[in-house]
């Protein structure tokens, strides 16, 4: 599973949410402190965050420690909704740029920490890479944002032994699923965190339930169960 984290708030830097927290992403990728499957994620990382409105990415095949241009620039790099990850490459999908998340649709942006059977899945001509991320993002762009809990639930149903747990933003809305892996919550003054595993030990981190959405917008946090769920 990757990890993954997403920011709605004032515009902070990409490298004040990724590399400076003692347990932010760049630590994650070759030591999560709650990974349920998989040791490290050293499969690739990317980042992605709204700029005047456009969606901006930065994408990579390789481990997120080792790359020291991404370090040197991250600092300079801001905005008040970023989403981003470190990948653990399920086996038999491929290693390559395209297939680090975030992918998009030109308006959001998206993340998937999990495992989902293609077999259930459509195939999109919009979809970015084969992995089973892209294939997910793609259907899920495709039936909106909005109807983010029923595809999630009808893919789980398709296949039950999925594991999606989405991040998602558009620049003034981050939503986020648990099902199958943790998630986290850290409200802070100048705005909102959601991450796969709290990156510092700060005490206002709050633990997301299994199978809710999580919905941000104008710093309001709520949280709803995927109905359906067991
Ligand atoms: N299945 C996805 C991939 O191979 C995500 C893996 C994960 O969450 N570790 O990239």
């Amino acid at each position: 599973m990757c990890r993954h984290l997403g920011w709605l708030g004032e515009p902070v830097s990409i490298a004040s949410l990724m590399l400076d927290p003692p347990s932010g992403l760049q630590v994650q990728s070759y030591a999560p402190r709650r990974q349920k499957h998989g040791l490290m994620n050293a499969d690739g990382w990317g980042v992605g965050f709204f700029d005047h409105g456009h969606a901006r990415r930065w994408r990579s095949a390789s481990p997120l420690w080792g790359d020291v241009s991404f370090a040197s620039v991250a600092p300079a790099l801001h905005s008040r909704c970023v989403v981003a990850a470190v990948r653990s490459a399920t086996v038999g999908m491929p290693i390559e740029a395209s297939a680090s998340a975030p992918f998009s649709d030109g308006s959001w942006l998206l993340s998937h920490n999990g495992v989902v059977d293609r077999g259930v899945l459509p195939v999109s001509r919009a979809a970015e890479s084969t992995v089973d991320s892209a294939m997910l993002a793609a259907l899920i762009f495709d039936r909106g944002l909005d109807n983010l809990a029923d595809t999630i639930l009808d893919v789980g149903t398709a296949d039950p032994s999925a594991r999606l747990n989405i991040m998602a933003a558009n620049g003034s809305r981050l939503v986020a699923t648990t099902w199958g892996d943790t998630l986290s919550v850290l409200r802070r003054d100048d705005g909102v965190v959601l991450a796969s595993e709290p990156y510092d030990d700060h005490p206002d981190w709050q633990d997301i339930p299994e199978r809710h959405l999580v919905d941000v917008t104008g710093g309001q946090v709520s949280l709803t169960p995927l109905e359906g769920s067991s």
